[in-house]
């Protein structure tokens, strides 16, 4: 009986001395990173559009290993499996904003009244399919100067600021997008070395989810850490988030 006792009682100390270290060294590693770190005082927001897909599920569970939150500008996915999808993000404390309802950039851009219909659909269907409404959103193809006229991205981020929407662009785009799952470690890359060139200010970067994008958690796996080990913060976006530095809330110009 005795014996029995002291081995609990040492089992019990075993465990107390592992919880103490434990905490010891997520306070060191906290600790690790110091003030003068080139990203100190600045924050990345990853970015994620096109989804969500089972690529989704796979990024979902790479943040939240890594305790990071990002913002997802999402699509119409009327599967029963990608509609759980976007609840697990916002359950998970992600940020969730508005894409497209077809993505179809052609139809889309036709003209104004066009891309705001698209807007307003996505809108309409995501509150009626799951109960979800955001004031956060990115135009398809950031509205870049090869799919609209500068007058019609104009009056687009006009109704987007008369409707209470902020539109957010990117800082970093890695060119993860295309026919074909690029390399995590050549997305990696490709956002490393941009970050590099922009190095005294917040970062949003632009990454895909859709069901093409296989190598997007593992990608992730390499970005955090580096981020991370910099000193720079990870964040969402919100309506009223103020960008340093960052060129990618939309604006008319
Ligand atoms: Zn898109």
């Amino acid at each position: 009986m005795f014996i029995l006792k002291r081995g609990y009682i040492l089992v019990v100390f075993a465990g107390a001395l592992l919880l103490a270290g434990l905490l010891l060294l997520r306070g060191f590693r906290a600790r690790a990173v110091p003030a003068s770190a080139p990203g100190h005082g600045y924050t990345v927001y990853l970015t994620f559009d096109d989804g969500p897909s089972k690529n989704t599920e796979a990024a979902l569970d790479v943040l939240k290993a890594q305790g990071v939150r990002g913002t997802f500008f999402v699509i119409a996915q009327a599967d029963e499996y990608e509609l759980s999808l976007y609840k697990r993000i916002i359950w998970e404390g992600h940020a969730l904003g508005l894409h497209s309802y077809t993505h179809d950039m052609h139809g889309i851009y036709a003209s104004t009244a066009a891309y705001i219909d698209d807007f307003e659909r996505v809108r309409d269907w995501l509150l009626e399919s799951t109960g979800i409404s955001t004031h956060i959103c990115r135009m398809v193809g950031g509205g870049g100067p090869g799919l609209c006229s500068k007058a019609m991205r104009n009056a687009i981020v006009a109704y987007f600021d008369e409707n209470g929407y902020a539109c957010y662009n990117w800082d970093i785009d890695p060119r993860d997008s295309g026919a074909y799952p690029k390399a995590a470690d050549t997305i990696a890359r490709n956002i490393i070395d941009a970050a590099r060139k922009k190095p005294d200010q917040d970062l949003v970067i632009l990454l895909h989810d859709d069901r093409m994008r296989r190598t997007l958690a593992q990608a992730l796996e390499i970005i955090i850490p580096y981020f991370r080990e910099r000193g720079y913060d990870f964040g969402v976006l919100g309506r009223d988030t103020v960008l340093d530095g960052s060129r990618a809330r939309m604006g008319s110009d």
